[in-house]
């Protein structure tokens, strides 16, 4: 639970490195103040850390979390593991989500941004060039986790501007995306590109004309795919599904909130 924004930076102060000045005292605010948004957990277990990330896990649901602190707000990418190893959590649904921790020159926690890792979806995971013949580990292959692209809607805050956001809206929009770990990490992109399209007509009920009406974004977006029109249908009948749309009956729709 989140009790104070702001960090102790007496933490830092037998560190001569700023990255590892700034590692210890946000993480030592993170293991005081983070709670789980899958779960009523108020407290994430700390896990045997690496130098640049440190990971926090829910000992009640095995939910993990990985912190990237930013003294300068950067929601473009973020750069992770092997890109194998991503691939292969995120099908069986155990990546950790990310957790955007920004932190301002007086220490306080400004912004911290959730984003949950089954919005991770191939169009999402970045994969980087294989390390060049020199190097230590020749050949191996990194991921970037292109922040910009995960949908405006499941990027969660839990702090805005340094105001903390009640943890139950959190856990809210979470369970809401959360659904997605339903849909085969394969097809997810689909899914939620279907589903932004939705957000796009913006209105309470719409038909499917309306959305068929984006059938050209969505064949660019997946080439290959003949029967788009048929894909907008099955994606629309797994959102139903998921509980983000209702059907109506005869092609018309209602978003769920309405
Ligand atoms: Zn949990």
């Amino acid at each position: 639970m989140i009790t104070s924004l702001q960090c102790d930076f007496n933490r830092g102060l037998a560190y001569k490195s700023p990255t590892q000045i700034a590692r210890v005292v946000t993480e030592h605010w993170c293991a005081r103040n983070l709670y789980c948004a899958a779960c009523h957990e108020e407290q994430l277990q700390e896990m045997p850390a690496n130098t640049r990330a440190f990971d926090f896990r829910c000992r009640n649901c095995s939910a993990t979390y990985q912190v990237k602190s930013q003294k300068q707000l950067n929601l473009k990418k973020v750069t992770d593991g092997a890109y194998s190893i991503m691939v292969s959590a995120l099908k069986q649904n155990v990546a950790p989500n990310i957790l955007v921790l920004n932190y301002n020159s007086e220490w306080t926690v400004k912004n911290l941004i959730l984003f949950p890792s089954v919005v991770f979806t191939e169009d999402v995971l970045e994969k980087r060039k294989p390390l060049a013949k020199a190097a230590r580990r020749a050949g191996w292959i990194g991921c970037n986790i292109v922040l910009s692209r995960v949908p405006n809607e499941a990027q969660i805050s839990l702090v805005t501007d340094t105001a903390i956001i009640p943890a139950d809206e959190v856990r809210e929009q979470y369970r809401k995306y959360n659904a997605l770990a339903k849909v085969p990490w394969d097809l997810r992109g689909w899914t939620l590109d279907v589903l932004n399209v939705v957000k796009r007509i913006n209105a309470n009920e719409f038909d499917l004309t309306q959305v068929y009406a984006h059938h050209a974004a969505l064949t660019e977006a997946h080439p290959g795919n003949r029967n788009v029109k048929a894909k907008i249908r099955q994606q629309l009948q797994i959102l139903r599904d998921l509980g983000f749309v209702k059907f109506l009956g005869h092609g018309r729709y209602r978003t769920a909130r309405s």
